[in-house]
């Protein structure tokens, strides 16, 4: 499995907020499992989880921007800001 991308966002939603909003979610050991806001699928093909330093990271199995699922699900992406870890 490829490394999930990480999104900084100004509003730093946190993994509840975003599953909040999310449909069939379900939970694995590793990851949380969900229906992808943006594309038709008949299982969770949008894997989630927190990362301790690094917010939420998204990884969708259809290949979606992580942005794009935020944005989809009303949370604005923003750049990662200067001199934050
Ligand atoms: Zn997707």
């Amino acid at each position: 499995m490829p490394r999930p991308k990480t999104i900084a966002t100004t509003a730093r939603p946190t993994l509840a907020a975003i599953l909040d909003r999310l449909y069939g979610v379900h939970r694995t050991a590793a990851w949380m499992l969900a229906f992808c806001p943006l594309h038709f699928s008949l299982g969770p093909a949008l894997l989630l989880r927190e990362s301790p330093h690094r917010g939420v990271e998204l990884y969708c199995i259809e290949g979606c921007a992580p942005e794009a699922i935020l944005r989809a699900i009303g949370f604005v992406a923003a750049a990662p800001q200067k001199g934050a870890l």
